[in-house]
């Protein structure tokens, strides 16, 4: 971060999934060097052992760059997947047939076998089950007790352990499992940060997650996968239960139909906004540079038009873990996301705020009011002085271009903040005194945001500074 200037640091937040290709300190260091800010560990994929040699290499990674970085854990929720193919991968053509059996062990290459023992109940003739991120097509043709026959009407190929979606059957499926419960208390001994729930269909479902982790001491964000129809219905409800929520098009793409994506994103993305929550927007992102040096054109477009749309984070899936390139899509997610910024630099004339409607309208009010001095004085710099991160949160979604620094003395604040648009979160071993503050602010104004003395800088910091106040506006200048 010290070497870096406030060109060459994104306001979208970058996420990447770790794996195999990736799963080293120096990669690792490097993927961190060249902008991602969060990690993703799914915990679909690897074992336990992996993940937490994961989660102490990103540790060492963050401390050895002196930064802060994010750690995500994905539970699988009541995501179906299948189990192990006797032939893996498998190939499919229209007209084949295939049989869904009870139990884990198939007995040969056409019988499949998945996660939920209820599939086999539940599903009924004529209804869909689609593999492989929708890619390959069934219908269920018949049904026994323990075997359930499918024909390919989509043909093509399919892995072990991929997703399994039944868009038009109704699931009994609890929304935290035996497995994901056991995740979840595994993740609230681990050093993390957010714990991603997919499949939620309501808000009940995240409240329940958020219970779990407080109850085991753990005060990690919770993120709401949207890729259900039933999540859609209850977005508002979902949206306002959560910490964050991102756009998991995978399943979307696969639960709703596939050209509806666009605009669902766009929806999800709006009602983050309202509702003051970082969203991020997942999967597919660069999808080509799992092979190649260079992502397509629509891919670049979709990143793109992501950013536009106003997501938080851009998340990156198998092109950092299993893709041949993780360093070159990392770099390649900044570029895109530096230049787009540009256009919505252009357009940011006026910004958002406050919004009366939102609790915390003390914070929300002093917030815009900064912004607009800062705005108006054309300071270099921001600078938020918070010990909560709820000020950087509401000033990320003001969607200013105001270079925006949270000094922050809570680790887990400045890791929170590594998803939020457009602040820069920075640790500081204990809460500055008034002299060390305005320092660190003078020394970041000068080598971060190139600025000169005399150049105004605003400031921020909450409520610890004096007793019985909210927060204060200070306003000075480069010395
Ligand atoms: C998705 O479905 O888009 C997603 C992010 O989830 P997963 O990677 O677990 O399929």
């Amino acid at each position: 971060m010290q070497n870096k200037t406030l060109a060459d640091i994104s306001r979208t937040k970058t996420i990447a999934t770790v794996g195999p290709a990736c799963e080293s300190l120096q990669v690792l260091k490097d993927l961190i060097d060249r902008g991602v800010d969060v990690f993703r560990l799914n915990m679909a994929h690897g074992d336990r052992e992996s993940h937490e040699t994961a989660i102490a290499r990103i540790r060492q990674a963050e401390d050895d760059l002196q930064t802060s970085v994010a750690i995500l854990i994905d539970l699988a929720g009541p995501k179906i997947r299948l189990g192990q193919l006797v032939e893996d991968p498998r190939v499919v053509a229209n007209g084949q047939t295939l049989t869904f059996v009870r139990g884990a062990e198939p007995n040969s290459a056409d019988e499949l076998t998945c996660t939920y023992a209820g599939l086999v109940d539940e599903v009924q003739p004529g209804q869909a089950i689609v593999l492989a991120d929708g890619l390959v097509r069934l219908q269920v043709t018949g049904k026994t007790e323990d075997r359930v026959e499918c024909v390919v009407v989509d043909g093509g190929t399919f892995r072990s352990r991929q997703g399994v979606n039944l868009p038009a059957t109704q699931l009994s499926i609890p929304a935290l499992g035996e497995k994901d419960r056991d995740n979840a208390i595994w993740a609230t001994k681990q050093s993390i940060d957010f714990v991603s729930l997919s499949f939620v269909r309501n808000a009940s479902e995240i409240e329940e997650l958020k219970a779990l982790l407080r109850e085991h001491d753990c005060q990690a964000g919770v993120i709401a996968k949207i890729e259900k129809r039933e999540a859609l219905d209850n977005l508002e409800e979902i949206v306002q239960a959560c910490d964050g929520v991102m756009v998991a098009r995978g399943d979307l793409g696969v639960e709703i139909e596939i050209y509806k994506t666009p605009v669902a994103q766009k929806r999800i993305i709006h009602t983050c906004l309202l509702h003051r929550k970082p969203v991020i927007v997942a999967t597919q992102m660069l999808e080509s540079m799992h092979t190649s040096k260079q992502p397509t054109r629509a891919e670049v477009s979709d990143v793109a038009n992501a950013i536009l749309d106003g997501a938080d984070a851009c998340m990156l899936s198998g092109e950092t873990a299993i893709g041949q390139y993780p360093a070159e899509a990392v770099t390649m997610m900044q570029q895109i996301m530096l230049e787009t910024e540009q256009l919505l630099k252009r357009s940011a004339s006026k910004i958002s705020g406050p919004d009366d409607s939102h609790q915390n309208d003390v914070a929300e009010a002093v917030m815009f009011g900064a912004a607009q001095i800062a705005q108006q004085l054309e300071a270099r710099i921001v600078v938020i002085s918070s010990s909560t991160g709820e000020t950087a949160l509401i000033k990320s979604k003001q969607r200013d271009f105001i270079p925006t620094v949270c000094l922050t003395h809570h680790r887990s604040v400045a890791r929170f903040i590594c998803l939020y648009w457009g602040v820069i979160p920075v640790c500081t071993d204990q809460p500055h005194p008034p002299e060390q503050f305005r320092a660190f602010v003078n020394e970041w104004a000068k080598s971060v945001a190139m600025g000169q003395i005399g150049d105004p800088i605003v400031m921020v910091t909450d409520n610890q500074w004096m007793p019985d106040v909210h927060d204060n506006i200070l306003v000075g200048r480069i010395s």
